[in-house]
């Protein structure tokens, strides 16, 4: 196949675009991009059939502003209004299969989202065809199969594979809004461990009684995951914390400046949340995993300005410049509930 379908944020589709020309360039491979400003999709379509050798190569969690990646095929337009089915059965036979499921998805858009009343009766109805097509139930090893709804009328066609994909239909992960919690943050901080982190890492490194430091931490949505998770937080910030946060007896809150206070004793993770510049940020957070402060580190980098890729990538520079020969690795991601910034992982 000849192309790419990426969904990303409502905005950051021209980042989405200058990340995945990048990388496809570095690969040898050259194509144009198709996206319209504030779509929260984009397409590469490649000069040479190599889409589903870039998405084997290209891993989606090591792409910045991608929520979703697939191999699309012919976008299906004109539907017939008695028959939307059969054109677009016809179009997964001619992908392959059979497939492991179907996800029918719009973008992340308002506008998309009205086509809800179009896309749910559509998908029951083309998923009772696809069983009688056989072209489900190819087993979870099998690719998924994607019809993305630009219109009632439009519908693009693709494929993702098990472990080169987000299992999350859009890409977005389903969080519920813990009532407790002091800020609507916390989310982007429990989203960002459910990403960066498997199952069986989480249970490793969030244990109960390690320790953690919250930079910028009022008033207390990241310091509550963690101490939902049984780890006790020094948090930082001159601001107030939440006082039922306070009384669970795990949280130290000291009014200090992040960028100078240190640990006396290392930590297990860092994480860090204060709105400074990103270059700043990105500074320390490497200033503390190469000085042995912590182990890990979860930081958000605020990007208000215009040239946010080109920003992005100037602060992995700084962090490899910081920790110069120190083996490390780092994730970067924007994330569901990140708006105008992204998050990474350090470690
Ligand atoms: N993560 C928090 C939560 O979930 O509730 C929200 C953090 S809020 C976006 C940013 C915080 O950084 C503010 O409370 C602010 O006081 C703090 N902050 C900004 N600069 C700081 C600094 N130099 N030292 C300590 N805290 C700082």
């Amino acid at each position: 196949a000849h192309t790419l379908l990426l969904y990303c944020r409502a905005g950051f589709e021209g980042e989405a675009a200058a990340e995945i020309q990048d990388r496809a360039a570095a690969l040898g491979h050259a194509g144009f991009v198709k996206a319209k400003p504030g779509s929260a999709y984009l397409s590469l379509h490649l000069y040479q059939a190599c889409a589903e050798e870039l998405v084997r190569r290209i891993e989606l969690r090591s792409l910045v502003f991608a929520r979703q990646l697939l191999v699309a095929g012919e976008l299906v337009r004109e539907l017939p209004v008695d028959d939307r089915v059969s054109p677009l059965l016809a179009a997964a036979a001619a992908l392959g299969g059979p497939y492991s499921d179907v996800y029918v998805e719009t973008a992340d858009t308002n506008e998309a989202k009205a086509l809800a009343a179009f896309t749910r009766p559509f998908g029951r109805a083309f998923e009772a065809g696809a069983r009688r097509a056989r072209l489900l139930g190819g087993g979870a090893q099998a690719p998924r199969l994607h019809l993305f709804c630009l219109s009632s009328a439009a519908v693009w066609p693709a494929l993702s594979w098990p472990g080169r994909r987000s299992e999350w239909p859009l890409g977005i992960p389903r969080l519920k809004f813990p009532a407790r919690a002091p800020s609507r943050s916390t989310l982007k901080l429990d989203e960002a461990l459910q990403v960066f982190l498997s199952p069986a890492e989480q249970a490793e490194y969030l244990r109960p009684g390690m320790a953690a430091v919250d930079l910028g931490a009022a008033p207390g949505g990241w310091t509550w995951q963690l101490v939902r998770r049984g780890l006790r937080v020094a948090a930082i910030d001159n601001g107030p914390m939440d006082d039922e946060l306070l009384a669970s007896g795990l949280v130290e809150h000291r009014r200090e400046d992040g960028f100078r206070y240190r640990p006396p004793q290392p930590v297990d993770w860092l994480v860090c949340d204060m709105v400074e510049q990103p270059g700043r940020i990105a500074r320390l957070v490497a200033q503390w995993l190469a000085r042995g402060d912590c182990r890990r580190a979860i930081f958000n980098l605020k990007l208000p300005m215009k040239k946010r890729y080109a920003e992005v990538q100037r602060c992995r520079e700084l962090i490899a410049t910081e920790l110069g020969a120190r083996a490390h690795r780092l994730d970067l991601r924007q994330l569901y509930h990140d708006r105008e910034e992204v998050t990474g992982y350090l470690r």
